[in-house]
């Protein structure tokens, strides 16, 4: 069965983006969020992802006004939902929210529709059981920012059937998406390698193998690495990651134990680029 229309639940970082993606690969897309001003802002984000394609010749005008003319934009949920396809889910990363999100999905989305979320890291399975079908139900998990990262990590959760995946990755493939398959598993591929390079890194630098900067510029130039993990750590938060490394420690043990020199950055606030002040200085 061929997929038209896309409801994208939450307009920021992640949503916006995937919003654009899905109008690039020629769906009917409605864009909700609770929040009617971080709707403003994501549709503008959107127009101005849109004028970029123009000006580098991604896109014609005409198509520019063609796909722009297939968005939706609604704090109405149900409005949001009507005749959906496919939803996919990109609000905030917590599980209590995503859950309530989910009982109004089954309530209001048409019952044929599949479901997505974009977690990074949560239960795909878990909110599956809150629709009356869970084999409808899988992670789709794309990178930041949507409209220029190749992939989709598409993530089978206990009850995912193969018709879903099968059907989410066609949606993927038309949004010009390359994809993998996973298992639900904490941290799914990208996370759990990531978080564990960078925790390495931080262990490299508490023993004084090298400085900083060295670490980065060896994996950028021996390894290939576009950003060193330190770069890449001020960048994502070290909040934040060291959160995903609590994470993947409680769920599968000593391996991920964040380092203790992460920590104590966190501790003395140095949480990364958006305090000024992470590994590095800005
Ligand atoms: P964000 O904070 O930028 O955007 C979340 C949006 O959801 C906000 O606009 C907020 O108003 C809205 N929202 C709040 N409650 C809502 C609700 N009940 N229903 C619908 N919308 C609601 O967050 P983000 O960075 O876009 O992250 C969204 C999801 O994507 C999270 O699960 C996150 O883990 C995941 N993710 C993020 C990244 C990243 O780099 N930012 C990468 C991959 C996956």
């Amino acid at each position: 069965m061929a997929l038209h229309r896309i409801a994208v639940l939450g307009a920021g970082t992640m949503g916006h983006g995937i919003a654009y993606a899905a109008l690039a690969g020629g769906f009917d897309v409605q864009l909700f969020d609770v929040d009617g001003a971080a709707l403003d802002t994501g549709r503008a984000a959107i127009g101005e992802i849109v004028a970029k394609a123009l000006e580098i010749g991604k896109l014609s005008p005409a198509g520019a006004r063609e796909a722009t003319s297939r968005l939706g934009a609604s704090t109405d949920l149900g409005a949001a939902l009507d005749r959906a396809d496919l939803v996919i889910e990109a609000a905030p990363e917590r599980l209590n929210l995503k859950l309530a999100l989910f009982a109004e999905i089954a309530r209001l989305a048409p019952p044929a529709a599949f479901v997505a979320s974009n977690t990074s890291a949560l239960s795909i399975t878990e909110m599956a059981a809150t629709l009356a079908d869970p084999t409808r139900v899988a992670g789709m998990h794309f990178f930041n920012p949507v409209h220029k990262m190749k992939l989709v990590e598409i993530v089978r959760a206990l009850e995912t059937s193969p018709a879903t995946l099968q059907a989410i990755e066609e949606v993927a493939r038309r949004m010009g998406k390359e994809t993998v398959i996973v298992r639900e598993s904490p941290g799914f591929i990208t996370t759990r390698v990531n978080a564990s390079i960078g925790n390495e890194a931080f262990y490299m630098l508490m023993e004084g193998v090298a400085s900083a900067r060295d670490i980065d510029k060896a994996l950028k130039l021996g390894l290939n690495h576009p950003m060193g993990p330190f770069e890449l750590v001020d960048l994502v938060g070290l909040d934040t990651r060291l959160s995903i490394l609590e994470y993947l420690h409680r769920a599968m043990g000593e391996k991920y134990r964040p380092c203790p020199l992460l920590v104590q950055y966190v501790k003395a606030g140095r949480l990364g680029k958006k305090v000024g002040r992470g590994v590095y200085d800005y």
